[in-house]
């Protein structure tokens, strides 16, 4: 096999292998646990070298990845011995009034430097290194999910490489069948090279932060958490996390390396309002710290990226819940007490406003009404440890949640061990949908390497 055939086109990226100097940097993904050796990185700057890419990859039979920011936790973005489609030179972004186009080798804190300068933002996941493309492909929460719905819902159109090479424009008009199964359907269909978002406006500054308690404060705390939860208005994200308090200047000596519980919030309406709807997360008890205060949106946005460094050993399971009560606030601390590695945490994530409001048929995107989203990330430093003592605290904490589950997990957040989830994450009429349309584009199911819709069903 030569490297990229001539007959296919010309093709303006760069390609590495084994042998080359930057091979061993280019194959690392965000999950250090992932460790796997492609025959070829196809770094692409274009949607032409996409399609020479993936025309290459089909006429010789290898496993295609594809890669956007590299975050997927299960390493769907490499392969053993297949080929990579690295969109990672694919940097472009931009603003225009009410709409950005964006280039798929884009992370969140890239887009959202470009789209605060004009006072907007897309809603976004919370640690700013993920990339745009399968956060968005998947759903996509975020501190602006409740005002301004999932990244999903603000994806108006998109530029797709389909399995035979072809580029297609995707939007209401051309293929609205194929937007509908982008708004939450994955990889599934193609290699998406450009995506229009709506933009939406933000203040500058706005009011967020976050509240560390100590362990004997969990229930107050989650107790107030799901209070002010239950009341918020639309234009306030909410996320609380139960972890170890990390050796970081905000946290007295004393504390760090104790297990804490945060409450974290950001509110897009008025500062005042901020402050007085946060009051009952920030006076539950005296606070080992309160960094709350009127702060830009990238601020919030990256406020917790230390906690997922890249290179972390990482194992994570995920459940949507439905109505909470008590019995959560028990599971959560339970599984805060049993963690067994300082790097792992329990996030309990507030869904509601506009995700709710978006019918359940008008994207791929299931579990609108489900009130939170329940995320146990296990993490630990050494990726040659295979963390299996990690692994079985997330499944263990995961089944006592059962009971409050909606019905499924999350796409975004499934782990490799859970693919038999994948139809349950969609339900039935979605995963019939999503079916045909694999047939359609997919046939071969060339895009496998991702939360896998077979065209077979
Ligand atoms: C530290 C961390 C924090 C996270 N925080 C959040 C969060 O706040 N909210 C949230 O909703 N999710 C969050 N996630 C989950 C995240 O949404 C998924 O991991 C997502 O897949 C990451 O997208 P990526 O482009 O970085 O990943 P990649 O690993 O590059 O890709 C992930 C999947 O998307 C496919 N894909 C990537 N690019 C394209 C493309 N251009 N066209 C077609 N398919 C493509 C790949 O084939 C792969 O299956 C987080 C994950 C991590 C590791």
């Amino acid at each position: 096999m030569t490297l990229f055939d001539t007959s296919l086109g010309e093709f303006s990226g760069e390609i590495l292998r084994p042998h080359d100097p930057e091979y061993e940097e280019a194959r690392r993904v965000w999950n250090g646990a992932i460790d796997r050796r492609p025959a070829f990185i196809a770094r692409c700057r274009t949607a032409q070298d996409v399609s020479i890419a993936v025309r290459f990859g089909v006429r010789h039979g290898v496993p295609i990845a594809v890669r956007g920011g590299g975050h997927s936790m299960p390493g769907h973005s490499t392969c053993e011995g297949g080929l990579v489609i690295d969109l990672s030179p694919m940097k472009g972004v931009r603003v225009e009034g009410s709409r950005a186009v964006v280039e798929p080798g884009v992370l969140w804190r890239e887009l959202d430097a470009a789209t605060q300068a004009a006072g907007r933002a897309i809603p976004g996941g919370e640690i700013s290194n993920t990339g745009v493309a399968g956060l968005t492909l998947g759903g996509g929460i975020g501190w602006l999910s409740r005002q301004y719905g999932l990244s999903c819902d603000n994806l108006l159109a998109a530029e797709l490489v389909t399995a035979d090479g072809s580029i297609l424009e995707v939007d209401e008009n051309r293929h609205p069948e194929l937007l509908w199964g982008l708004r939450g359907g994955g990889g599934n269909f193609g290699v998406v090279t450009r995506f229009t978002f709506r933009l939406n406006a933000i203040p500058m500054p706005l009011f967020g932060g976050m509240v560390i308690y100590p362990l004997e404060e969990a229930r107050p705390a989650l107790r107030a958490y799901l209070k002010v939860a239950a009341d918020a208005p639309d234009a306030l994200g909410l996320n609380a996390a139960l972890l170890t308090a990390p050796p970081a200047p905000f946290i007295p000596e004393s504390m760090q390396g104790t297990t804490v519980v945060a409450l974290a919030a950001g509110y897009t309406g008025p500062l005042h309002e901020g402050i007085e709807l946060t009051k009952p997360l920030r006076t539950v008890a005296n606070p080992i710290a309160d960094l709350f205060g009127p702060m830009p949106y990238t601020v919030l946005q990256s406020m917790v990226d230390a906690g997922a460094p890249p290179g972390l050993a990482c194992y994570a399971r995920s459940e949507w819940l439905g109505p909470l009560d008590d019995g959560v606030i028990d599971a959560l601390i339970t599984a805060a007490v049993e963690i067994t590695s300082p790097l792992s945490q329990v996030l309990l994530r507030v869904m509601g406003g506009a995700i709710a409001r978006v019918p359940e048929d008008a994207t791929a995107f299931r579990f609108r009404s489900a009130q939170a989203m329940l995320t146990l990330i296990a993490g630990w430093p050494d990726p040659t440890d295979p963390g299996d003592q990690h692994r079985d605290w997330a499944r263990t904490a995961w089944e006592r949640f059962r009971p409050w589950s909606a019905g499924g997990t999350y796409i975004n957040h499934m782990s490799a061990d859970e693919t038999d989830r994948i139809r349950e994450a969609y339900g039935d009429s979605t995963w019939t949908r999503l079916v045909d349309l694999k047939r359609q584009f997919d046939p071969d199911n060339v895009f496998q390497l991702n939360q896998n819709i077979p065209p077979t069903g």
